[in-house]
């Protein structure tokens, strides 16, 4: 649990437009353990997304290194689970037809990882839903089958991307606490962006706050809660919570 398996080293990363040069990070350096679930927050426009794309490699770092140190030793890149905040479902698959995608794409669809994807619709409560378009199915269940698209593929880091904020607050929670119980029973190490705080604390092992842009790492907080409960209404009514959330109210907005 308490070995990085990705380690971002001093990445500094610019747009270069027509209208000139947009510095998104600087100097941005933080780990994650294998196995823990990771929380970014961060002003809107800081570079969260930019942070994302450079984890799973679509844009190359100005400056500075990525590395990682997969369990098993081995030097492949690790496998990147990407999840955003609309679905992006095709409304002309089915659900099934739209959770074996990426095995489609990636030629994978051997009977071992057919069976997987059967196994997460049934474990995950859409197995009723597999021969349905997405159309049919409620924003929460779009994005869990969203989510078993991804898990599918079983990668090694899950990269969430504010997956809830099209949702409605009720469905928000109810299916944040899904997902992040989804992603804890898979052992999966997952890095969240979302600018709720209460989300954040309540679904995160440690939040890396980030500035304005150009983003600067402002802190790097555990998050202990003494609850056995950590639903989102549990967590909430933790006693460190309120603590916590001030705390990170006051980083964002300055008043030190
Ligand atoms: P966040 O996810 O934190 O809201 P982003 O990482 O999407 O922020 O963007 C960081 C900054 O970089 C923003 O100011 C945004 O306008 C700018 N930006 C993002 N993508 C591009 C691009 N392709 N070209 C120029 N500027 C961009
Ligand atoms: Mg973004």
């Amino acid at each position: 649990m308490n070995k990085p398996i990705l380690k971002l080293q001093n990445i500094s990363y610019s747009y270069h437009s027509l209208s000139g040069e947009v510095p998104a990070l600087s100097n941005i350096s933080f780990y994650v353990n294998q196995g823990e679930f990771l929380a970014v927050v961060g002003p809107s426009g800081c570079g969260k997304s930019t942070l994302l794309s450079l984890i799973a490699r679509l844009l190359e770092p100005e400056s500075g290194t990525i590395s990682f140190q997969n369990p098993d030793g081995s030097l492949n890149y690790p496998g990147i689970g990407y999840m955003l905040q609309h679905d992006h479902l095709l409304e002309w698959r089915t659900i099934f037809r739209n959770i074996t995608l990426g095995l489609e794409i990636q030629h994978k669809m051997t009977p071992e990882n057919l069976a997987y994807a059967e196994h997460l619709l049934d474990e995950y409560g859409l197995k009723k839903f597999k021969n349905k378009h997405p159309g049919e199915l409620s924003g929460g269940m779009r994005q869990r089958a969203a989510l078993i698209r991804t898990l599918v593929l079983n990668p090694d880091i899950l990269l969430l991307d504010e997956p809830f904020s099209a949702l409605d607050y009720q469905t928000r929670l109810s299916v944040s606490d899904d997902i992040g119980n989804i992603i804890r029973t898979t052992g999966k190490t997952a890095i969240l962006i979302t600018h709720d705080l209460s989300e954040a604390i309540s679904l995160a092992d440690r939040i890396i706050v980030l500035s304005d842009r150009p983003a600067v790492v402002i802190r790097d907080l555990p998050i202990r809660l003494t609850t056995h409960d950590h639903t989102p209404l549990g967590a909430r009514s933790a006693p460190e919570f309120r603590y916590y959330f001030n705390l990170l109210w006051k980083e964002l907005s300055h008043e030190k």
